[in-house]
């Protein structure tokens, strides 16, 4: 089942990194926007959907759907 992974707010972003090293499938990256080194949703495509990303987010902005 495709997935769409997002941030909703990067602004509020903590960039503790906890989505990137909790990702199994590495769907997150660090990434240069705006000046600032943020996790990013590189590989969108190999989420499964298993929400570990949403529960450590301390600021609650990441948003996984179903597409
Ligand atoms: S829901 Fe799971 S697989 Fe998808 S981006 Fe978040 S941690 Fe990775």
């Amino acid at each position: 089942m495709p997935y769409d992974v997002r941030m909703t707010d990067p602004s509020s972003c903590d960039r503790l990194g906890g989505c990137i090293h909790i990702c199994p499938e590495k769907v997150w990256k660090w990434a240069e926007i705006n000046g600032r080194n943020l996790p990013v949703p590189v590989r969108p495509e190999d989420c499964t959907g298993c929400m570990k990303c949403i529960k450590i987010c301390p600021p609650k902005i990441i948003e996984v759907t179903v597409e």
